[in-house]
C-alpha cells in the first residue's frame, strides 16, 4: 500500500514538472551566454566533488541538507521540480538513497543520471553479513575509494559539456592531488593513536570502510542503515564490549539522534566502567555550508582530528 501511494505521489509530482517546465527542451549549455550546467545531487559529499570539478561552469543543488539522514530522505516537491529541470543528476547508489530509488529510475529515462559509486571496482566494496548481501554504501570514509568517484563525475560533466572537458580534467587532477594529501593526513593522524585504542564506536555501522583503510576496529550500535531497529540486547551487547575492552570514548553522529548512544553510555556505567562521548562526527551528512566541515575534505579532517584527540587524551591519563 505504501509503495502504491509513493508511486502515485511521484506520478503527481512528475505531471507537475511537465506542466511547470512546459515544452522547453533541456539543451546543451551555451558557453557564449554563460549558461551553467544544472546539476542536482543527493548527499553533500557528492555536491562538493561536483563543485570542485565543475567550478563556475556548474550550478549544483544538493537535495539532502546538512545534518539530514540520507537513508530516510524523501524528495520534497521542490526537489522533484529541480530534478525535472536538471541537466545531470548524481547520486551515491548502493541503496544509500533508499527512498529515492523510484524517482531516480524515472529521471534516468530522459536525464543523465549517474550513480557515482558505479565507478568503483566491486571487488573493493564491502558486503557486511548483516546487510543481506548488499554492498555497504558509506565508501566516502575511505578517501582512496572516494577518489574513484571523481573520474565518474568528470566524465559525466565532459559528456554533457564537451567544450569544457579540458577544464573539468584539470580541476579533477587538482582535486585528486588534494585528496591524496588528505588520505596521507588521515593515515598520519591515525598512527598517533596507540594500537589497542584504535576502536571506533558510533551509532550506526558507517565506518567499515574507514576501519579497513586506516586500521580501526569499528562497532556500530545499529546496522549499516539507520533504518535498523535498536533493541535493549544491542545496547547491552555493545556496553559489554566497551567495558571489557576499556574503550575510553564513543562517538555521536551529526545525522543520527544521540539518544541511543547515551543509553549505551549509561549501560556501560552500570557495568562499573565510564565511557565518555568523544565528540560528534560527521557521517552521512557534512557540516553547514560555509564552515570547514561543510566540505568533504574539511569533514574528513574534522572527524579524524576528533577521533584522535578523544582516544589519545584518555589513553595518556
Ligand atoms: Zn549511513
Amino acid at each position: 500500500m505504501y509503495k502504491i501511494r509513493q508511486r502515485i505521489y511521484i506520478s503527481v509530482c512528475l505531471i507537475g514538472i511537465l506542466v511547470w517546465s512546459g515544452c522547453d527542451p533541456k539543451g546543451q549549455p551555451d558557453a557564449a551566454t554563460g549558461d551553467k550546467l544544472r546539476v542536482v545531487t543527493t548527499i553533500g559529499m557528492i555536491t562538493d566533488v561536483v563543485k570542485n570539478i565543475g567550478g563556475p561552469r556548474v550550478e549544483v543543488t544538493g537535495m539532502v541538507a546538512p545534518g539530514v539522514d540520507p537513508h530516510f530522505y524523501n524528495p520534497t516537491p521542490k526537489d522533484v521540480q529541480r530534478l525535472g529541470s536538471a541537466d545531470i543528476i548524481f547520486y551515491n547508489g548502493l541503496h544509500l538513497e533508499a527512498k529515492m530509488g523510484d524517482i531516480l529510475a524515472k529521471m534516468s529515462e530522459d536525464t543523465l543520471t549517474v550513480a557515482v559509486t558505479d565507478a568503483v571496482d566491486r571487488r573493493l566494496l564491502l558486503t557486511p553479513p548483516e546487510y543481506d548481501g548488499l554492498y555497504d554504501p558509506h565508501l566516502w570514509f575511505d578517501v582512496k575509494l572516494w577518489m574513484q568517484t571523481v573520474g565518474k563525475i568528470r566524465d559525466a560533466l565532459s559528456e554533457f559539456d564537451a567544450d569544457n572537458a579540458a577544464l573539468y580534467r584539470s580541476n579533477a587532477e587538482r582535486y585528486l592531488t588534494e585528496l591524496t594529501e588528505l588520505d596521507a593526513y588521515v593515515k598520519s593522524q591515525m598512527e598517533r593513536v596507540p594500537s589497542e585504542q584504535r576502536v571506533l564506536v558510533t551509532a550506526h555501522d558507517c565506518f567499515n570502510y574507514f576501519g579497513e583503510a586506516y586500521g580501526f576496529e569499528v562497532r556500530g550500535l545499529q546496522g549499516i542503515s539507520t533504518a535498523t531497529e535498536v533493541g535493549i540486547a544491542d545496547v547491552q551487547e555493545l556496553a559489554t564490549f566497551i567495558a571489557a575492552r576499556r574503550i575510553s570514548a564513543i562517538f555521536v553522529e551529526s545525522s543520527v539522534s544521540p539518544r541511543s548512544l547515551e543509553a549505551v553510555k549509561a549501560a556501560v556505567r552500570s557495568k562499573g566502567f565510564d565511557v565518555r562521548i568523544g565528540g560528534v562526527l560527521f557521517t552521512d551528512a557534512m557540516g553547514k555550508e560555509g564552515t570547514p566541515e561543510g566540505t568533504y575534505i574539511g569533514m574528513i579532517r574534522y572527524n579524524i582530528d576528533t577521533i584522535v584527540h578523544a582516544l589519545i587524551a584518555e589513553s595518556e591519563l
